[in-house]
């Protein structure tokens, strides 16, 4: 018997490496920001941290952990203040040290300032080296540090045009919160590629406090009322003399993360000013019309997957069936049984009903193939219940690419994609047919008419100079999202499609 530990238990998708959450003018902005990041704790879930403002002072406290365990009553107690911002982060396999946990606080000649960054630079591996032949010291090793050194070097009046001065020396992916004693700016990169959105609380008596979030999932929780979307480019000031519009850098060709749509953002979100729930939708009805199959019952991979199951379901009028049941009480250590257990560790998350699915032709819908390894075994197991026929359905088209914007991906080679065919793919799943949603549909299905998405990790080709790609292939937050458990089986660079039997 021994003790597995997952750093990500059987989860075979790219992941979002953060969430945000910032508060001007409530009297509980501590409270708040706890509930704005439960709510987007989708978007990471390895350490976070708030950090508050009375007016004179800036409180922190960051931590490993779920947003839950880290901010007990007695935590919040000690984040006094009518302002605050949080942020949950995602941290990757070589880079879970509580240092890098944000928001990070420094208190430069600009005053004490807190900052948390969804996104990643593509050139912060050149700012840095720039920065510490010049002296600067650096206390963590993740990009946003580079923000933090530009805007205390800046030569502007104020911080607003020191924030202005950091960010158009930077390039690549940021939607970025930053608090000062008595101010909050929320500001998004040129390009937009990732989302932030404004919202406004009213209390009972009338009181208003702004709320600025990754997602209006946030919003919903606290009742509060989505305005607008923070535009690329744009930075938002708020004290109490308002909220300024400050538009800091030139336009740039808009590259929101298509992603956001298929897979990152909870689905009761507005992202980019469109309903997550109905792109998903959409892309399982032209999933359907694409890749029409005759089959008995649909099955979502969940939760990811609901969505567009249903949309499949819709378009091809064959029944929408809850054939996998998830658990949603999924630890990170787990005891290992000496006698090995077929699909032991993706039987943790997921269990098949038998009743539902044997004898069936099986349309299964899920979003993404990142390894494939994962789906790998959803298909033997949905086989191993009886399934007549099991039908793969993806609800984007191949995963080929890498992404550099601020989502946590393996290397290209990694990707299964990159380098096999989607017949070969199909034969590594051991399905009896592979289909996924072309680029065209997936645009469709965003409504992008004006190419105002990214979908650089389809096509390889990218908005932003790649020169210091390969660095950040190396850095910490390059990670492996393999699970570093003693049984091997999820381990999926190893795993190579091109030896495997087709499966009866
Ligand atoms: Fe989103 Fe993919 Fe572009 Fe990254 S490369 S920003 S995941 S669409």
């Amino acid at each position: 018997m021994s003790v597995i530990t997952i750093t990500n238990p059987f989860d075979d998708h790219f992941h979002d490496e953060c969430g945000v959450f910032g508060v001007f003018g409530h009297p509980e902005a501590a409270n708040l920001a706890y509930l704005g990041l439960y709510a987007l704790q989708h978007r990471g879930q390895e350490s976070a941290g708030i950090v508050s403002s009375d007016g004179k002072e800036l409180y922190v406290h960051r931590a490993m952990g779920e947003v839950e365990e880290i901010f007990q009553p007695s935590v919040l107690a000690q984040l006094p203040g009518s302002l605050a911002i949080g942020h949950t982060r995602y941290s990757t396999a070589g880079d879970k040290a509580l240092l890098n946990a944000q928001p990070i606080m420094i208190d430069c000649n600009k005053g004490k300032v807190a900052l948390g960054h969804n996104g990643n630079l593509t050139n912060a591996a050149e700012w840095r080296r720039r920065l510490e032949h010049r002296g600067s010291i650096f206390q963590t090793n993740s990009d946003t540090e580079v923000i933090v050194h530009l805007i205390a070097r800046s030569q502007a009046r104020n911080l607003s045009g020191a924030i202005g001065d950091a960010l158009n020396q930077v390039e690549g992916a940021y939607s970025l919160l930053v608090l000062t004693q008595d101010e909050l700016y929320a500001v998004r990169d040129p390009r937009g590629f990732r989302p932030l959105v404004l919202g406004k609380l009213t209390t009972p008596g009338g009181f208003v406090s702004w709320l600025v979030a990754s997602e209006t999932c946030a919003f919903d929780l606290l009742n509060a009322q989505y305005i607008r979307e923070i535009e690329p480019g744009e930075m938002v000031r708020i004290s109490k003399s308002g909220i300024e519009s400050i538009h800091f850098a030139p336009e740039k060709q808009l590259q929101q993360c298509i992603f956001e749509h298929v897979y990152f953002s909870r689905p009761d979100s507005i992202i980019f000013g469109r309903s997550v729930n109905e792109s998903r939708e959409m892309l399982g009805r032209l999933l359907a019309q694409e890749h029409p199959v005759d089959a008995d019952i649909v099955v979502p991979v969940p939760d990811s997957g609901v969505p567009a199951a249903v949309g499949y379901a819709l378009e091809s009028k064959i029944p929408f069936r809850m054939g996998l049941i998830r658990n949603h009480y999924i630890g990170r250590t787990f005891i290992e049984p000496s006698q090995a257990i077929r699909n032991f560790g993706v039987k943790l998350k997921l269990n098949p009903i038998r009743g539902l699915i044997e004898g069936q032709r099986v349309v299964l819908v899920d979003d993404s193939i990142v390894r494939g390894t994962t789906s790998r075994k959803i298909v033997r197991m949905v086989r191993e219940v009886g399934a007549k026929e099991v039908h793969v359905r993806i609800s984007c088209p191949p995963t080929i690419s890498p992404c550099y914007y601020g989502v946590d991906t393996p290397t290209r080679e990694e990707l299964i994609a990159s380098s096999n065919s989607p017949e070969e793919i199909c034969k590594f799943l051991g399905a009896d047919s592979l289909g996924y949603v072309s680029l065209p549909a997936l645009r469709r299905a965003v409504s992008d008419t004006e190419g105002k998405f990214c979908t650089s990790c389809y096509t390889g080709v990218y908005p932003t100079d790649l020169v210091q790609l390969e660095v950040r292939k190396c850095a910490p937050n390059a990670k492996s999202d393999e699970a570093t458990h003693g049984n091997g089986n999820e381990s999926a660079p190893a795993e190579r499609p091109v030896v495997v039997e087709h499966e009866s």
